[in-house]
């Protein structure tokens, strides 16, 4: 007991302040502090308060009562914030059997406490048998209700609670029949509303509101009540009739239920992967930002209410079979899928799709794990790519300057004699092997440009001037087979620190490369567009054609060296793997994205700052 009565020493004249000022009283702050700093001792010797200083103030029994009671509820607070368990609800007992002996006697009707208190016992007799048939039915039915209903006078005397509710504020008979009040229970921020109520026209016949009771230990119950006032012949109010609803158990399920939620919500948000919760029909109940944009909706919300089987584009019926097979698992499903969804994006990721079963074993949805494959493939065949490419370089550099020396032999020696020589055909003969040597050459230097190491100084380009100077070369060979090229160049491009003969060599391939692939469809559909933009930290150029396109296979070789689909003669394969090796030698990266009919994108990005 020692911190309960610490407590109430050192607080006694905050409690007096709060207490008057709930019961509008404050004229009374002064002689409530004396009393309420007897409450220790009181507390301690188990004697009732002395109340002298506030019935010198003026104040009747039935203030001094409010008064007190709401003191007692201040004290509950106060004790609730520094003890816990036991020690509270030890504290609250013995702080409530100290105040209940201070208080004045209540002022009663002492007809209508009979009427009722006779209903707590169960023991009315009337004279009439049909009286005592009708009582005999409302005592019954208050006996078994589950709901709390009570009656209190209009001075806030309670004058019945029935069992059920005795058994929620842990009061018993004694307690009530000894003399309670709504003071000694309704929080005291809810006494307002209360007592608007009580003195409601019409009978109170208002809609249900919501407060807190103390339980007789201090325990705060959330109730939802309803109440009725009942007149006398006179018109007067004669009882407040209520009925009242333990909000707890409702209140514990809305508890759980949103704490459950935020672990979804927190889960969809941390998740690195793409999740999406369907209902038992398929329809999207939640997904999160990550799924969103694998499936390339513009907000989850796009998502929300789709059917699973309605995520892939109208006409792919393989990607409608498959997500149909997700909604019907009744166990764990696990399947690499590639489709297009209805947004346009290629999707290509792990599924792993688990069904949401609930207790009685009915399924109540399925929730679907997206893991995006894309990014980790092409991580992996880049790798391989820079390691083939490094091993290859090496060979292709020995090999192309062991050629180069007997080519420039066979070269040196064929313009020697070609000089020397007079007959026509000894002529012709000779300038074929000077323009097959040339080629060769050609070649050799094409190697070494593959093979070579950053070599040249690398100074500060305008890619805008790169782009228009390879496109200028290829103007008109463009021209003539109509293909129609759209610049779309960004104005305000940082410049890029770069060995500008190597990155033109680059755009020339990737223009030349998309020539080729656009004359194998339809004239009016020939477009190319080159785009340059930036992000501040790299500059990325984008070359979009309309052409056949390449299926996947293609598209995960065409960077190897010597890969190529043209007929012999035609191509060499070096293109695509020579740019690669310069932009990469630059930092920056070379990227396709292609499909079979739907033309072809490279994206080179360059770094800034080299
Ligand atoms: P080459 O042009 O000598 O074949 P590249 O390395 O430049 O060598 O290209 C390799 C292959 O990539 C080509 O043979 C072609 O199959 C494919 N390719 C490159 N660019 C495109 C494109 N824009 N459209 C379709 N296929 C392309």
């Amino acid at each position: 007991m020692t911190t309960c009565i610490d407590i109430l020493v050192g607080s006694a004249e905050d409690i007096a302040k709060a207490a008057a000022e709930h019961t509008d009283s404050e004229a009374y702050i002064e002689p409530l502090t004396q009393v309420v700093q007897q409450l220790g001792g009181c507390l301690e010797d188990e004697l009732p308060l002395d109340v002298m200083p506030l019935r010198e103030a003026g104040a009747d029994d039935a203030l001094i009562g409010r008064l007190l009671r709401a003191a007692e509820t201040e004290a509950i607070e106060l004790f609730r914030a520094s003890s816990n368990g036991k020690v509270f609800a030890g504290n609250v007992l013995h702080l409530r059997a100290c105040i209940r002996k201070s208080l004045p006697p209540a002022v009663l009707n002492l007809e209508t406490v009979s009427l009722y208190h006779n209903l707590v016992d169960n023991m009315a007799q009337t004279a009439h048998p049909d009286s005592q048939r009708l009582y005999d039915f409302l005592a019954g039915i208050l006996h078994n209700i589950r709901d709390l209903v009570f009656v209190h006078d209009a001075a806030g005397n309670i004058l019945y609670i029935n069992d059920a509710g005795l058994a929620v504020v842990k009061y018993t008979r004694e307690d009530l029949m000894q003399g309670l009040s709504i003071y000694d229970v309704v929080v005291s921020k809810y006494i307002d509303l209360v007592e608007e109520r009580m003195t409601a026209p019409g009978g109170g016949n208002l809609s249900p509101f919501t407060i807190e009771v103390y339980s007789k230990d201090g325990e705060r119950i959330p109730m939802e009540i309803d109440t009725r006032i009942l007149t006398n012949h006179a018109g007067s109010t004669d009882v407040i009739v209520g009925i009242s609803r333990d909000l707890r158990l409702e209140r514990r399920f809305q508890t759980e239920i949103r704490r459950t939620n935020c672990y979804v919500e927190t889960l969809l948000g941390i998740s690195p992967h793409g999740v999406i919760i369907a209902d038992a029909d398929g329809s999207i109940r939640d997904a999160n930002a990550i799924a969103a944009g694998l499936c390339g909706a513009p907000s989850v919300n796009a998502l929300i209410g789709l059917g699973l089987c309605d995520l892939g584009e109208r006409a792919d019926a393989s990607s409608r079979d498959l997500l149909e097979r997700v909604v019907d698992a009744r166990r764990d499903f696990r399947a690499c899928v590639t489709f297009r969804t209805r947004f346009g994006k290629k999707l290509h990721c792990d599924v792993i799709a688990a069904p949401l079963e609930l207790d009685d074993g009915s399924l109540d949805g399925v929730v679907m794990l997206l893991v995006d494959i894309a990014e980790q493939k092409s991580m992996q065949r880049e790798l391989l790519q820079q390691e083939k490419m490094s091993a290859l370089g090496e060979i292709v550099m020995r090999a192309a300057h062991e050629l180069n020396n007997p080519l420039a032999g066979i070269l040196g020696y064929a313009e020697l004699l070609h000089q020397a020589v007079e007959k026509r055909s000894h002529k012709d003969k000779l300038e074929r092997i000077i323009d097959e040597a040339n080629r060769c050459r050609r070649i050799g230097e094409n190697l070494l440009a593959f093979a070579k190491r950053g070599d040249r100084e690398r100074l500060p380009c305008d890619i805008n001037v790169l782009i228009q100077q390879a496109y200028g070369l290829f103007e008109y060979a463009l021209n003539v087979d109509r293909i129609a090229v759209t610049l779309d160049l960004a104005p305000d491009l940082p410049q890029v620190h770069c060995d500008s003969q190597d990155v033109q060599r680059v755009f020339l391939n990737v223009i030349n490369n998309a020539h080729q692939a656009l004359l194998e469809v339809e004239p009016d559909r020939r477009r190319l567009t080159i785009t340059s933009r930036t992000d501040r930290s790299s500059v990325q150029i984008v070359f979009a054609d309309t052409g056949p396109g390449m299926d996947e296979e293609t598209c995960a070789k065409v960077f190897q060296p010597f890969f190529t689909t043209r007929d012999v003669g035609e191509g060499i394969g070096l293109g695509l793997s020579v740019a690669y090796a310069m932009i990469t030698n630059h930092g920056g990266a070379i990227e396709v994205e292609s499909e079979p009919g739907r033309g072809a994108t490279f994206t080179i990005s360059l770094p800034i700052r080299a």
